[in-house]
């Protein structure tokens, strides 16, 4: 059985050596199969790359709107809809849309067949919701493709190693193509709505560029801070085993972005790779907490035990021993937080807690940012001159991120994209 483990484990060798070369993994996303022409143009395409003596495995999102139609209708039956029931219900979607495509492929003259991700041998883990791949086992998909089958594989689920069928989370297809890709030892195109991977979101700056390349710690870092194009997940997966990645339109022919090591890039072009938003968050501040040991160690590790996603985090200097935390979270963890939090703040004797949903983030990205110094000076200076005030900071080695106001949150990414205009102009030739 040919096997390759997700989980902390070396990309295996054996698989990829042992496929006979030229395999490709299209993954096409729910807007690119909204409705049956799209579908039959997306067969067109995947004909046509086994026509030119690929391999092909498409991977196919649910048609449109499908996965959040069905959202609705678990919600509308049950107010906690069962995990095991509910990954029942939104796999079907990828189920569609395979089925679909197939159909639509074998009118075209050509073998194709459409696979569930159990039986593409996608095992997971048994988080339902958001399980998490461990192992592919990709037998099935290899004598399929020996038969000449184009083989399409249902996006977005698996077998959990308790047999259960499981989801992996919101865009969790990208996962699936990744996976697939290193399994099989092939490239993996993403097809989407947008040409590539933008400088910032062309529907708020006009005059974003598109990358010719970006590096996988950049597109994380892009994708974690609200560039929509790909799931983060899938990204760290493509890191991990060298898995070649080119975000491309579903609706023209031209480049895409292409996301490669970070040795594929010239650093001293690649000061930065765009400007980000993400208007998700929202900020909680616990007042006047008591400066002394293991306090901000017993908050964050309540929300830690409640699954509670904490993303940055300021401490303010300490006036008359008690000093103010804040602190940002999913707007849609704010239920899980609450109740934690007033029990917590009058255990270790703080005045309270405030939460304010009205902030966004802009984050500014880029691989050459950690040798340049005056990257995060610029963005602050950009800010200010906007008369945008920064309300808390947050950096990595290739990231500067500022809370602001939501309402704000436009004209703070332009501020920055239009400071770093230059950078982002040399960064299209790196
Ligand atoms: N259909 C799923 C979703 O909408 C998975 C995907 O599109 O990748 O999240
Ligand atoms: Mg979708």
């Amino acid at each position: 059985m040919t096997t390759v483990s997700y989980e902390a484990v070396p990309a295996v060798e054996g698989d990829a050596a042992a496929a006979p070369g030229n395999t490709l993994v299209m993954k096409f996303g729910g807007t690119s199969v909204g409705d049956t022409q799209k579908i039959k143009d997306v067969a067109r395409r995947l004909v046509t790359a086994r026509e030119a003596g690929q391999r092909v495995v498409g991977v196919l999102s649910a048609m449109g709107d499908t996965t959040d139609d069905l959202i609705r209708l678990a919600n509308a039956i049950s107010p906690q809809p069962h995990p095991r029931e509910y990954d029942m219900l939104l796999s079907v979607g990828e189920r569609i849309s395979n089925a679909l495509c197939a159909m639509a492929i074998r009118d075209l003259g050509h073998e194709a067949v459409s696979l569930t991700g159990s039986q593409a041998g996608i095992v997971t883990d048994t988080f339902h919701g958001k399980a998490k791949i461990v192992e592919v086992r990709a037998r099935r998909l290899h004598a399929e493709l020996d038969r000449d089958q184009i083989v399409l594989v249902a996006g977005f689920q698996g077998v959990s190693t308790e047999l259960e069928v499981t989801t992996l989370g919101r865009g969790g297809s990208d996962a699936t193509a990744v996976a697939l890709a290193s399994a099989l030892g092939g490239a993996c195109e993403i097809y989407t709505d947008v040409e590539g991977v933008f400088t910032a979101d062309p529907r708020l700056v006009a005059d974003a560029l598109k990358l010719g390349k970006i590096s996988y710690e950049e597109m994380l870092e892009m994708a974690a801070t609200g560039a929509r194009v790909m799931m983060a997940r899938s990204i760290e997966i493509a890191r991990r085993y060298g898995v070649p990645l080119h975000v491309r339109s579903a609706f023209g022919d031209g480049e895409g972005t292409w996301i490669v090591k970070e040795e594929n890039l010239v650093l001293e072009k690649a000061i930065i790779s765009g400007v980000t938003h993400d208007t998700s968050e929202a900020k909680a501040t616990v007042l006047a907490v008591p400066d002394r040991p293991g306090v901000a160690a017993r908050i964050f590790r309540a929300l830690a035990d409640a699954g509670v996603n904490i993303d940055m985090i300021v401490q303010n200097v300490s006036a008359k021993g008690a000093t103010d935390i804040s602190f940002t979270l999913p707007k849609t963890d704010l239920p899980a937080t609450e109740p934690i939090l007033e029990v917590l703040a009058s255990e270790i004797g703080a005045k309270g807690v405030i939460y304010d949903p009205d902030v966004a983030k802009v984050s500014l990205i880029g691989a050459g940012m950690k040798s340049h110094p005056g990257v995060a000076a610029d963005m602050f200076e950009a800010l200010g001159d906007a008369g945008i005030n920064i309300e808390i900071i947050s950096t990595s080695s290739i990231r500067v991120s500022c809370v602001v106001r939501a309402a704000e949150v436009e004209r703070a990414v332009q501020a920055v994209h239009d400071r770093f205009r230059g950078y982002a102009e040399e960064r299209v030739g790196a």
